[in-house]
């Protein structure tokens, strides 16, 4: 599987993000935006014009999605989030015959937190406890956002724990001590907060404290389409920004 030449499905494309992917490809070279859908458009009378899709939609028409790029043999650059276990795993056979990048944040900035935090946890140590805070606009569907989400997993995978177990979504009432392998996940909402994400490492004296504030969902634009380019060479698998930037 491998073109020289990008045909571009956006999906979503008249939300927030997908407009965004059109404005930043308009000057690319290397891109053409064969066609744009939204709810309601007909995604199987369009998808075979195009060699790549990017999605920036509603986590359930992802099956949809895979689906289709499955029997057409299409890429995809997946940016929606807030998809459910067994969600996450039709993207995971889809892999299997189709190359997809799948990253809960396609800007470069977060994408450094993602490997500053794990390290930060390994070097910081079990006295120091995690707490992972992110805001957003208040018009976002999901909590937590699937940045804050994949902080914690790295955090957890950095101590040893499970995500599903040990992640403490909010706190309220009597709830007791904190117990040591808890990692706790906020969810700040509100205005037009593109996205601040911030990992705390708090310990008895000191704390550190890792952010990352976006300003222009134009970074997670740009970061989906140079993650459009870099697929274009590569076999059926299952990769994210981590990949697209060599931070492995
Ligand atoms: P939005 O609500 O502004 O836009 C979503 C668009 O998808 C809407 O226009 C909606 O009509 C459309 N849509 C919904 N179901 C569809 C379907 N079945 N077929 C085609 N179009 C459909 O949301 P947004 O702010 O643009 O965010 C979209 C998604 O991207 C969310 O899941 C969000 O969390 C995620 N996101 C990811 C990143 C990242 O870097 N990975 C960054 C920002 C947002």
């Amino acid at each position: 599987m491998s073109d020289s030449h990008i045909n571009l499905l956006v999906t979503g494309a008249l939300g927030r993000m997908g407009k965004a992917v059109i404005d930043c490809s308009a000057n690319d070279d290397a891109i053409k935006i064969v066609h744009q859908i939204d709810v309601g458009d007909s995604l199987l009378a369009v998808l075979p014009d195009c060699n790549t899709v990017i999605d920036f939609s509603f986590h359930a028409f992802t099956a949809e999605l895979l689906r289709a790029c499955v029997d057409l043999e299409k890429r995809i650059v997946i940016g929606t989030t807030g998809h459910s276990d067994d969600e996450v795993k039709l993207i995971e056979e889809a892999s299997k015959m189709i190359p997809i990048v799948f990253a809960p944040n396609y800007s470069v900035g977060v994408n450094l937190l993602f490997w500053m935090s794990g390290k930060a946890s390994e070097i910081l140590g079990e006295n120091f406890d995690i707490e992972v805070m992110e805001m957003h606009h208040r018009l976002k569907k999901d909590a937590p956002s699937g940045t804050a989400k994949r902080l914690a997993e790295i955090l957890a995978e950095s101590r040893g724990l499970i995500y599903n177990e040990h992640a403490q979504h909010g706190r309220d009432g009597i709830i007791g001590e904190r117990p040591k392998n808890e990692i706790g996940v906020h969810a700040l909402r509100g205005g037009d907060v593109v996205g601040d994400h911030t990992v705390t490492y708090a310990a008895v004296g000191e704390r550190v404290e890792l952010s990352h504030k976006a300003s222009s969902r134009d970074t997670f634009a740009n970061g989906a389409i140079r993650a459009s380019k870099w697929l274009q060479d590569k076999p059926a698998g299952l990769y994210d920004m981590q990949d697209v930037l060599e931070l492995k």
